[in-house]
């Protein structure tokens, strides 16, 4: 067993150091992203507008990541759709700014009830269920319901022929709703899906044989060679809204209304539902290279996002796992039941409920919303962080007890024995496996797509969600991650044999 009393006299200092150093971190991560919700920001110059309250305020309007025609990218990355340009259109007639988090659905509508955002535009339908909870807008747009198979399907035609088969919706959507309602009368199952792009996917691989999906996005679907035929007619559905939180943000509420009502009034509404809406010719589409070449700066971007994570995650892990590494191998019960208690909760949960947690959860509890980076790179460091404790403890562990005696009867102090002695050879034994976590984390950033962290994966989620090329866009992600997984290996090993000779 390992003796090292100066680390216990000298944690009062260690738990100082790392305070101070989370504390900068989040600091650093913090930056507009706690005050989200509603940051003053400079008025727009020259906008004249009635005092409502919302006046040069940034508001944070979660939404879908894929319904066009209400939201989607285009071709150079931006969102677009009926949605944002109502949005954008009423705020800058009522003079005030929108941070869009494009989450997906049933994400947008949880980041609304964690209060990280203030409302949500989504395609979102007015439902007397939903009123319980959210406050709606006056409606902007009368949807419903509509099947669609896959375009080759000649055997399913009707709900009746969907006996013993599969569906998908949409999960905590109407289209979900309604499937779910005739499930049992028609006899078939319904699985939920998180978007509309995955939903299609699904279908055209064979996996469910319909979609119920909203009517207007189904059409745009189509219209754009997305492999689906609509097959029913569509079912009365209810209108869309934008909503908030029940009794919160009402000013933002009532600026909504009335840019809308001047909207309307001025035809602008008309212009926007018209320009997306008319758009029924079918798109023809590029090739693999074309493909690439366009989304090659959104890939980028994520990949930026992509390795900031990973390297603000992994610094902070490393300091995290050399502070309860030593804890795990100290002579003291306590640093040794908190290292373990810290190991075994992080190892012993998912990362992907860990991420739900710190970007839904935790905010839900304490009312205080979280940036997606702050939440992202807490769940990865902590996370990766009870990994590297392992690694750090087996690293120092296997290090011989003979060597720090060693050391210690040729007069070296116990200090000096460990940073002279033991923690060099404890380091080389530690550098594959820290590569190898290395690797992990990087990897792992791409669970964060799920909490709308813009990072590779979740922008090529993007992509194939606007132009239904799932398969091919994979692949050209994959090979990212691939190649600077190589490389990056690559040059640890370098490094590894230049200094650990
Ligand atoms: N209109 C549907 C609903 O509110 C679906 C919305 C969406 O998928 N974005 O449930």
């Amino acid at each position: 067993m390992l003796r090292l009393p100066p680390l216990r006299r000298r944690s009062g200092g260690t738990f100082a150091a790392l305070a101070a150093f989370f504390t900068v971190v989040f600091m650093l991560l913090g930056i507009g992203g706690a005050s989200a919700l509603s940051v003053p920001a400079p008025a727009a110059a020259g906008t004249a507008v009635q005092h409502t309250g919302v006046e040069g305020k940034k508001f944070a309007i979660a939404t879908d990541t894929t319904f066009a025609p209400f939201e989607f990218r285009d071709g150079s990355g931006n969102l677009v759709g009926i949605d944002m340009d109502l949005l954008n259109a009423i705020a800058k007639s009522q003079g005030f700014e929108v941070d869009i988090k494009s989450l997906g659905f049933d994400a947008a509508l949880q980041a609304l009830q964690s209060n990280q955002v203030a409302g949500v535009i989504a395609g979102m339908s007015i439902t007397d269920e939903r009123k319980k909870i959210f406050d709606f807008s006056d409606p902007y747009f009368d949807s419903g319901v509509q099947m669609a198979v896959a375009k080759n399907d000649d055997a399913i035609k009707t709900y009746a022929d969907l006996k013993g088969k599969s569906v998908t919706a949409k999960r905590g959507s109407e289209g979900e709703t309604f499937a779910k309602s005739i499930a049992g009368k028609y006899g078939f199952t319904v699985k939920a899906l998180a978007d509309s792009a995955t939903m299609y996917d699904d279908v055209k691989a064979g996996n469910s044989v319909a979609v119920f999906d909203d009517y207007p996005v189904l059409a745009y679907g189509v219209s754009q060679n997305n492999g689906l035929k609509i097959v029913t007619e569509k079912e009365q559905g209810s209108s869309y809204g934008f909503a908030v939180n029940k009794g919160q943000n009402q000013d933002l509420l009532k600026a909504f209304d009335t840019g809308l009502a001047e909207l309307k009034a001025n035809g602008e509404y008309d212009l926007i539902l018209d320009t997306y809406l008319a758009k029924t010719e079918v798109t023809e589409q590029g090739s693999f290279f074309q493909l690439v070449a366009d989304s090659f700066p959104a890939l980028m971007k994520g990949l930026w996002l992509t390795m900031v994570a990973t390297v603000l995650s992994l610094a902070i892990a490393l300091v995290l796992g050399v502070l309860f590494g030593f804890f795990k191998v100290s002579e003291s019960k306590i640093m040794r039941g908190i290292a373990t208690t810290y190991v075994s909760i992080f190892r012993g949960t998912p990362l992907l409920v860990q991420a739900f947690f710190f970007y839904f959860g935790l905010p839900q509890m304490t009312g205080q919303p979280i940036n997606v980076l702050t939440a992202g790179v807490i769940t990865l460091s902590l996370n990766a962080g009870a990994y590297m404790t392992e690694i750090v403890r087996g690293g120092i562990q296997s290090v011989d007890p003979g060597q720090l005696e060693a050391s210690r009867s040729l007069g070296l102090s116990y200090v000096t024995s460990m940073r002279r002695v033991v923690v060099p050879q404890a380091v080389k034994i530690m550098t594959p496996s820290f590569i190898n976590q290395f690797v992990i984390t990087l990897k792992d950033t791409s669970l964060l797509a799920v909490i709308g962290f813009a990072e590779l994966t979740y922008q090529g989620q993007q992509i194939y969600a606007s132009n239904f090329r799932t398969g091919e866009t994979l692949l050209i992600v994959a090979a990212l991650y691939f190649i600077v997984i190589s490389i990056l290996t690559q040059l640890s090993n370098v490094l590894d044999r230049k200094f650990n000779k």
